[in-house]
């Protein structure tokens, strides 16, 4: 056996016993917890309302283990069961241009992975949402939704993925540096198109209307000196009664958004505190930060990509005989995530510590009280649970343990 087979299988099998222990951790000390909502929460949650986040987490938990054994199964099956050697051989046989045969085989794949991912998505939506009371989508939404999300994948992904093995193929020694400023600039492009091209694809965007709640917003963003391009709702609601806002664009291309299901839920000082936490992301730089790191671990990975693609122990290690482009493109897209597995800990403490500094923007231009108030209403409609395992929290989560945000601002 190869050594990198023998490695790939260590680091599988470690990441695999990881996650099932944090979940299996999680569920029992969410259990443990049920009986009692925890002190601060005492007087705004009843212990109904505690119990049914904790049972609706577990849920989530205990389910989400059969997509993670399935998915485990079919990376096994992909590589050393011959799954993509057959994918391979069979575009092969149709004797066409090497990047053509490329892109066959990476959207077949696709395809056929998120076809054998449907199940479980579909579980999750109409099954555990359903019963939870969560889930507003129909069937006929669903399946538009997925339609849309093949549409555009394949509008904008065909391109993408002929412009990188185009120059994998014939740009030299440098391929990896010029495809990650393709990559760069595409990503680059697709966050500026996305609140104005992409989102609206997916759902009904309306400016918000005048009143009391949209004055508060404008002031408040006057106070900070954010421009924006536009507050808007979306119609959230209609796929499910979790609730959220966000912005998204850059430049001048930029949207501030609430889901309908938000400003249903919060009065105008809390909704004030949480559009301040979100601008707290965008004055502090997060969105700025968060991108730099995407680009230079592209930038990593591709000059990896590039050593690895010309060693032919890559290819045969991983069950796939021919060595191409496109396989190395993909054998490394598959193998990454169980090698970079490890680091999770390390992104999710930084989303936390910048959860922290959004936190504290907003008490400074806000009133933290308002922002409690907020949270709390949220874990309460969210049904997210108060008391989650602390290891699986470090590992997992990108925003502080309820208990643990509410006890910063509280001290603000
Ligand atoms: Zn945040």
């Amino acid at each position: 056996m190869h050594s990198f087979t023998v490695l790939f299988i260590v680091f599988f099998a470690i990441s695999l016993i990881i996650k099932f222990w944090l979940s299996q951790r999680h569920i029992s000390h969410i259990q443990e917890h049920r009986q009692a909502v925890p002190d601060v929460f005492s007087e705004k949650i009843t212990l109904e309302e505690h119990q049914k986040a904790a049972d609706y987490t577990s849920t989530k938990v205990r389910f989400g283990r059969w997509p993670m054994l399935y998915d485990a199964a079919l990376l096994l099956l992909w590589t050393f069961g011959g799954g993509l050697e057959l994918l391979d051989q069979s575009w092969r046989t149709m004797g066409l241009d090497p990047i053509y045969t490329g892109i066959a085989v990476l959207l077949s794949l696709m395809l056929i992975s998120s076809i054998l991912d449907m199940p479980f998505s579909i579980y999750s939506t109409f099954v555990i949402e359903e019963r939870f009371g969560f889930n507003r989508t129909t069937a006929k939404i669903f399946i538009i939704d997925l339609l849309k999300g093949a549409a555009l994948a394949l509008v904008i992904g065909t391109p993408l993925i002929w412009v990188v093995l185009w120059l994998m193929e014939g740009a030299g020694e440098y391929w990896w540096l010029y495809t990650w400023v393709v990559w760069t600039t595409f990503s680059l492009f697709i966050a500026w198109a996305y609140p104005t091209w992409i989102a609206p694809i997916f759902n009904k965007f309306s400016p918000l209307e005048e009143g009391e709640t949209l004055t508060r917003i404008t002031n408040l963003l006057k106070r900070c000196g954010f421009n924006s391009n536009g507050i808007f709702v979306i119609d959230g609601s209609r796929r499910s009664s979790h609730g959220n806002a966000y912005f998204s664009g850059f430049g001048k291309n930029k949207r501030i958004v609430f889901f309908d299901t938000l400003l249903e839920t919060l009065d105008n000082d809390e909704l004030e505190a949480v559009l301040a936490h979100e601008l707290g992301h965008f004055k502090r730089k997060h969105i700025v930060k968060g991108m730099l790191i995407t680009i230079a671990s592209t930038l990593v990975g591709l000059w990896v990509l590039a050593w690895l693609m010309q060693a032919d122990w890559f290819y045969h290690s991983l069950g796939v005989s021919t060595p191409s482009t496109y396989m190395a493109l993909l054998l490394f897209t598959l193998v990454v995530p169980v090698f970079t597995f490890l680091l999770n800990p390390l992104m999710s403490m930084f989303s936390r510590k910048n959860e922290f500094e959004a936190d504290a923007f907003a008490a400074e231009q806000t009133d933290a009280n308002n922002l409690i108030r907020a949270l709390v209403n949220l874990y309460k409609e969210n049904a997210s649970t108060l008391t989650p395992d602390p290891l699986y929290s470090a590992f997992y989560d990108s925003h502080p343990p309820a208990p643990v945000r509410i006890a910063h601002l509280a001290n603000h």
